[in-house]
């Protein structure tokens, strides 16, 4: 695809946040580049977790109700006891007056972006290139260039920095990254063992609070996902030592029967905010921009958000059906729900999870009680858990 300059917008990154926003210029006539380091589009397993807002933002491309055929509908999640089993259980279909998609969908996030890059190939205006891995950008006050470890040079008139959490765009303009990183590790652990034929009452979504290790059990379409904290001094060695690996699933359920598992991952956790979402021509969006502990599933479904955002108002400048001040709006639309929103959500999911602190636990079980049975606090709850009140749905 032969494209001037001045035509196209530059993406960087072809995850989640990036194929959305490509998707969204693709869908307008747009011309754009997407550039992404790897030979082909990743398949390992991240997210698993799309909640209702984003279900219904995806539906414009027609991938909502392939993603659903692909994955498992949770209208439920739970918080748990590993004493006392369930403490509480959150129906997402009370929500349904506001949303058409009243449920959180299981289903792994590379199919999201098989899905995207098929749409955005249906359109033809966007071209998204492998192996394409961006080295640094340079802008002046009416382009912005991107330069690939190739040597190669693309110009655009606006460039978005999708590329992670380690993001290449966001160093290149000097834009702190502020907050801090967990002490723990966090160790997924996928298992083919049917938990829900074992376990009383368990749905889809489960947090498991224990003062000595909490973990959470997440089931997505082809496995059972169980996540749990690790002493970031431990080897790696020690950690997947296969007889440790047995032994943190038998305190989850105990059977007589070896479990079989199917991937480990182990990953460092931080809470961050980019300090700024935007620098003349460039913006960051998704993990570029922020990222979370997955305690309520918001990392993914911030950063698709991000795109909507961004990528509307991208397409509506590029098209000329509003003024380039539009994207000022940008960051003081979304900055603000990872600062508060989403930081302040996962930080009290973790914390409410893992406290060994007495009155601390009796305090949770209390609240979760309390929201449980009060309809209007129930309501709250849910439509901040279901990242709906991030977006404006207050009741
Ligand atoms: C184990 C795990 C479980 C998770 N579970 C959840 C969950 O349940 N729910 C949820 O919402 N979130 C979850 N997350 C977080 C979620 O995976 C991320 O928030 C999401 O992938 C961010 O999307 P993104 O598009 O911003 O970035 P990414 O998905 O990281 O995509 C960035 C892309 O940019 C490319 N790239 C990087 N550098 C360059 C470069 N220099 N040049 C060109 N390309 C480059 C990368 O190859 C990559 O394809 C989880 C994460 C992990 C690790």
């Amino acid at each position: 695809m032969k494209l001037k300059s001045t035509e196209q917008v530059l993406i960087v990154g072809a995850g989640p946040a990036g194929l959305t926003a490509a998707a969204l210029l693709a869908e307008a006539g747009v011309f754009a580049t997407v550039l992404e380091a790897e030979p082909e589009l990743p398949t390992n397993l991240r997210a698993s977790t799309f909640h209702p807002p984003t279900l219904e933002m995806l539906d414009r491309f027609g991938v909502t109700d392939l993603l659903v055929s692909q994955g498992l509908v949770a209208p439920t999640f739970q918080f748990r006891d590993r004493s006392v089993g369930k403490l509480a259980e959150f129906d997402l279909t009370e929500l349904a007056d506001v949303c058409t998609r009243p449920f959180r969908l299981q289903c792994e996030q590379y199919k999201l972006n098989l899905a995207l890059v098929d749409y955005i190939n249906s359109k033809g205006t966007v071209d998204i290139r492998f192996g394409a891995k961006v080295t640094g950008i340079q802008q002046s006050s009416n382009s912005v260039s991107a330069t690939l470890s190739s040597g190669e040079r693309l110009d655009g008139q606006y460039l978005l920095g999708s590329d992670g959490a380690k993001s290449v765009v966001r160093h290149a303009l000097g834009i702190p990254f502020e907050g801090f990183t967990w002490p723990e590790a966090f160790l997924v652990v996928s298992t083919t063992f049917p938990f829900e034929e074992k376990m009383d009452d368990l749905c889809w979504v489960n947090y498991f609070a224990d003062p000595e290790e909490w973990f959470f059990l997440l089931r997505a379409p082809d496995f059972w996902r169980v996540m749990f904290p690790v002493d970031a001094n431990t080897t790696e060695s020690e950690i997947f030592d296969p007889s440790t690996i047995q032994l943190r699933l038998q305190r989850v359920f105990k059977t007589a029967a070896e479990y079989e598992v199917a991937h480990t991952t182990l990953y460092r956790v931080h809470q961050r905010v980019a300090k700024q979402y935007s620098k003349g021509r460039v913006f960051l969006a998704g993990d570029a921009a922020h990222i979370n502990n997955p305690l309520g599933g918001m990392g993914m479904n911030g950063g698709i958000h991000d795109a909507f955002n961004l990528g509307s108002k991208l397409a509506a400048v590029m098209t000329g059906s509003a003024k380039p001040s539009v994207l000022d709006t940008y960051e003081p639309e979304r900055r603000p729900i990872a600062l508060e929103y989403v930081n302040e959500i996962t930080i009290r999911n973790k914390r409410n999870l893992e406290t060994n602190d007495l009155a601390e636990q009796k305090a949770f079980r209390a609240m979760l009680k309390e929201i449980t049975m009060n309809p209007a606090k129930r309501r709250i709850y849910l439509l901040r858990a279901s990242m709906l009140a991030s977006l404006g749905v207050h009741q």
